[in-house]
């Protein structure tokens, strides 16, 4: 029976791929380095290619056995198409048609998505957001995403542009974005405000884990830097309650490791600031699957798309 699927999750820092079992269970993995095919895009496309069959053989399978791939890409794509418009932070990619290109070399049906589409796709069916018809999933770490799950379908947009959650202005007058907005969620929330903060707070370079660190041990400080991150999403999740009345918001992303002590910021902030409706049915929880959110999300893809073809 063809029922495995192939799920890549393609970074800026590293390509993450496994091969999923029919019931949603990661067999085996692969990891690529990305930064060392940065200048080479035929590279890394030909590694992904090698990486995935020799997943395949691995386990004794064949291509009869494979239901699809699906692979989540860091930037706006044409899940239609199956094109690759551009990626921000992999030099050289611009009008891939990657899905074509792709089912040329593996001879096996095929699926390109946005990666934190496939991530919500991966949470909404096996994680955090099961049995939920409207929800988002938001990923914070160097950039903040978001995928939309709106009456139980994926939501991509008109032009596949939707959930840039991270470029919604919270601030009329606010930094600059390098989105060449300003006052962006993004640069309240982003890693490198982030960072930027904590040195000054403990005035040393002190990296996002050990902050959490500090906050388990009872600092002061480091739980108030959680807390004022807290009060930031919570202020952006405001705004998109009261828009879109979703049942459930799903946190997830680096930065997600320290919900437990944003959380009660979160949730109070929505309670004093949205409105009463919306914010009595919202639910905010943490995301479940970590770093496999995009593989498994990737098999909803090719599922979805098998039979819709
Ligand atoms: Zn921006």
């Amino acid at each position: 029976m063809k029922r495995f699927t192939i799920g890549v999750d393609v970074g800026g820092t590293n390509v993450k791929m496994g091969l999923v079992s029919p019931q949603g269970a990661i067999l085996s993995r692969a990891i690529l380095d990305t930064k060392s095919f940065n200048k080479n895009k035929q590279k890394l496309i030909d590694a992904i290619v090698v990486a995935i069959l020799g997943l395949i053989s691995e386990k004794r399978l064949a291509a009869k056995d494979i239901l699809g791939v699906g692979l989540g890409l860091p930037g706006p794509i044409d899940a239609e198409r199956g094109m690759v418009n551009f990626l921000p932070n992999i030099p050289g990619w611009k009008n891939v048609p990657l899905t074509n290109i792709l089912r040329k070399k593996l001879c096996l049906p095929t699926f390109i998505d946005n990666d934190v589409n496939l991530i919500t796709l991966g949470e909404w069916t096996f994680g955090a957001g099961r049995n939920y018809r409207n929800l988002m999933c938001m990923t914070l770490g160097t950039g903040v995403g978001a995928g939309l799950v709106l009456n139980g379908s994926l939501y991509r947009g008109e032009g596949f542009s939707a959930g840039e959650l991270g470029h919604m202005p919270l601030n009329e007058q606010g930094p600059a974005c390098n989105c060449g907005g300003w006052g962006c969620f993004e640069r309240y929330v982003g890693n490198a405000t982030l960072l930027k903060k904590g040195a000054q707070t403990f005035g040393r370079a002190i990296p996002l884990p050990e902050i959490y660190q500090l906050a388990r041990n009872h600092d002061p400080r480091a739980l108030r830097f959680w807390e004022e991150t807290g009060e930031h999403i919570g202020n952006a999740l405001v705004g998109v309650i009261n828009l879109l009345n979703l049942r459930l918001i799903v946190v997830g992303g680096g930065v997600a490791n320290s919900f437990r002590f944003m959380h009660k910021t979160i949730v109070k902030t929505i309670k004093a600031r949205a409105m009463k409706i919306p914010a009595g049915m919202v639910q905010v929880v943490r995301a479940q699957l970590n770093d496999d959110a995009g593989i498994l999300g990737a098999q909803v893809l090719v599922k979805g798309s098998v039979r819709g073809r």
